[in-house]
């Protein structure tokens, strides 16, 4: 087994150094956070369902001209990426009213919204994530005007192409948070799709019961986490053979 050197350790997942320059590996672990860190808790087999379903959409976006991080996947738990420099900044993109967006002002939970609204928050726990606006992103220079703008406009292609695919399997994507990095290719420095897009940052709800499919099972301490799960990765054709689901092996190194 090949130790790899560790770069960082998020709540989901661990970055180590990749194996070839520029690369890293994200490792990632079945451990579930919310409310900024105040509940913790596992989900068994959400690692390697997340590896695979973040696998799956950076792949199917990356076909329609999405620029991502992810190259590929190495085995039940880690994947291989490019290496960003992260952008701080969480890009949320919702289509119906659902969690703080409710909360804040006062709506009720699963009222379509009439356009899709995007909306930013800093990447910061101890600040517990405020929401930002684009002033602000741009004056204290964490992008600027064209990374904006492309940003913006990457999100909403992602929400358009996430909810159709999603629609194609019974489930209504509500909302979703994405972080976007930057890289220099050839001479240029751009924009690119980075960290994870899974049911812990994607709230699904299914069309038809609206029966949720995402990380709010654990937040609101429901039942079934682990099978909403991987009921997404079934519906989705990429469920993982179900003994491997508990595989938790340490990180190594697969060529
Ligand atoms: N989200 C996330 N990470 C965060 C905050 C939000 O992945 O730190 C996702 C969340 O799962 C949901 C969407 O972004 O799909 C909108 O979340 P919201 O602002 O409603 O906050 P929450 O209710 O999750 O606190």
């Amino acid at each position: 087994m090949v130790r790899r050197r560790q770069l960082y350790e998020g709540k989901a997942k661990v970055i180590f150094e990749g194996p070839e320059p520029d690369t890293v590996v994200a490792y990632f672990k079945d451990d579930a956070t919310a409310f900024n860190n105040q509940k913790k808790g596992t989900i068994t087999g959400k690692g390697v369902i997340n590896n695979s379903i973040s696998e799956f959409l950076m792949m199917r976006l990356s076909e329609i001209g999405v620029p991502t991080h992810f190259i590929r996947r190495l085995n039940m738990r880690e994947q291989l990426l490019r290496k960003v420099e992260i952008i701080p900044v969480e890009v949320v993109v919702r289509n119906v009213v659902a969690g703080s967006l409710a909360k804040r002002f006062g709506l009720e939970e699963g009222s379509a919204l009439p356009r899709s609204i995007v909306e930013f928050y800093y990447k910061n726990d101890e600040l517990n994530d405020p929401m930002i606006l684009e002033e602000h992103i741009t004056a204290f220079g964490w992008a600027n005007h064209t990374e904006l703008d492309e940003i913006m406009s990457l999100a909403l292609r992602i929400n358009d192409f996430m909810s159709g695919l999603f629609r194609g399997i019974g489930i209504r994507l509500v909302d979703f948070k994405v972080e976007f990095g930057r890289l220099w290719e050839d001479d240029q420095l751009r924009v690119i799709l980075a960290d994870e897009i899974s049911p812990d940052s994607c709230r699904l709800w299914d069309v038809k019961t609206n029966e949720k499919l995402d990380k709010d099972r654990f937040r609101r301490d429901m039942e079934g986490v682990e099978e909403a799960y991987q009921e997404v990765a079934r519906r989705l054709g990429i469920l993982p053979e179900a003994a491997h689901l508990r595989e938790a092996v340490g990180p190594h190194l697969v060529e």
